[in-house]
């Protein structure tokens, strides 16, 4: 019997001395020889916390190593950067810290395809590698960076934060990286970024409309990982009440007829989803006819005593019948037909969502597709359509929201 504790007891002294010898040969040297490379330099490694496993995987050793060392910056010529971790299946998180604050977080590939610096100065960039393996256990380790940032600074330029109902904002961003398309939101309305003629800048133009109630709204940018936001304040514009009596007969098979009203929401509701990216436009609109402003832009309009009224998004010229309407700016041709609503119709597509509409037109001398230039003779002036006289019925708009086109005429809209 006590021969049988004695070799019980052997033996746990022997797997005690085994364990407590494999425990003690466990050292940092045995973790896996992790890098992380920033462009082409290697990244600075911080700070080591591993589980070594031994005794037949059954039981894990922690080793931790912290090295004060701090590294010195790295100059950055660059918008952005690539960051690659010599373990392929290792997990890697990287944060990015400006003047304390975390200004980006991430996986490694989000951070390859969208980090980009838009401002210079001193940025850390932290690589925490999590990675796992068969043999060598599991742990962390923390990789970072100092970076020196000297590049184009990105510039912000919100032209109007304060709108009357009916005027336009832009947004131009300055110094983009090659490659990189601004994106932009609001509930003022879609924002299309086009490229300028000024080298790598972009420009957004946020419309507002007669419709667009007064009020605070938020605009969001986005380039690459950079959110801002501007605020725009819309207050409120003073539009004219007008009174309007129109034969039954036209009324009735016009703006009263279900029918013209159908293909007349048919007929340009594509236009109004579409965009070029391109700007086609030059410098100061012209007006399309000259004389005398029959009905305002954003006029509340009740036709034959109706208690209910309408808007009117255009601007009507009281001009003589066959009088020359001219492109108001350089564009392209992308609807001229025959509408029962509007009757000869012509919408022309000057760039970034930016289009003219013309009504009621006696004739059309253009074709769809056609390059106008400004001030070229698009069409007569006519009585076609829901029309109580000859006139030209003329609105600007930017996607769905009509726009009051006379700041664009006098030179004082902020979109040049
Ligand atoms: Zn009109």
């Amino acid at each position: 019997m006590k021969k049988i504790k004695a070799i019980i007891l052997m033996v746990c002294v022997l797997i005690i001395g085994v364990c407590g010898y494999s425990y003690l040969q466990l050292n940092i040297d045995l973790v896996p020889k992790i890098t992380s490379s920033l462009n082409q330099n290697e990244m600075f490694k911080e700070s080591v916390d591993w589980n070594i496993p031994y005794f037949f995987n059954l039981l894990n050793k922690n080793v931790k190593e912290k090295i004060i060392d701090d590294n010195a910056p790295i100059t950055i010529n660059e918008n952005n950067l690539e960051i690659s971790v010599n373990q392929d299946d290792a997990h890697s998180y990287i944060s990015v810290k400006h003047d304390d604050t975390i200004i980006y977080e991430g996986s490694i590939d989000d951070f390859n395809d969208n980090f980009l610096f838009i401002n210079n100065g001193e940025y850390t960039i932290n690589n925490h590698v999590t990675f796992t393996t068969d043999e060598l256990g599991n742990g962390d380790i923390y990789f970072k960076q100092k970076v020196n940032v000297d590049i184009n600074e990105v510039k912000y330029n919100l032209t109007l934060d304060n709108l009357l109902q009916g005027q336009l904002s832009c947004i131009k961003i300055s110094n983009v990286p090659n490659d990189i398309i601004p994106v932009g939101k609001s509930d003022l309305g879609q924002i299309n970024f086009v490229k300028t003629d000024v080298e790598n800048q972009y420009m957004g133009i946020i419309p507002s409309s007669y419709t667009t109630d007064v009020g605070d709204y938020v605009v969001q940018t986005q380039l690459g990982s950079n959110s801002k936001e501007f605020i725009i304040n819309v207050s409120e514009n003073e539009f004219v009440v007008q009174n309007l009596k129109v034969s039954q007969t036209i009324a009735k098979d016009t703006t009263y007829s279900d029918e013209a009203n159908a293909e007349f929401a048919m007929a340009t509701l594509p236009l109004t989803k579409s965009y070029s990216d391109e700007i086609y436009w030059e410098s100061t609109f012209v007006q399309p006819v000259f004389g005398k402003i029959s009905t305002p832009y954003g006029v509340i309009r009740y036709v034959n005593d109706d208690p209910v009224s309408r808007r009117h998004g255009g601007v009507d010229f009281a001009v003589p019948l066959g009088t020359p309407v001219q492109a108001p700016n350089n564009g392209v041709v992308e609807f001229a037909q025959f509408l029962k609503l509007t009757g000869n119709t012509i919408v022309i597509d000057h760039g970034a969502g930016l289009k003219s509409y013309f009504y009621h037109l006696d004739s059309i001398s253009v074709e769809v597709n056609d390059t106008v230039k400004k001030t070229d003779i698009i069409g007569k002036v006519g009585t076609t359509g829901f029309s109580t006289g000859a006139h030209l019925h003329y609105e600007l708009r930017i996607g769905d929201k009509c726009i009051d086109p006379f700041p664009l005429f006098d030179n004082t809209s902020t979109i040049y």
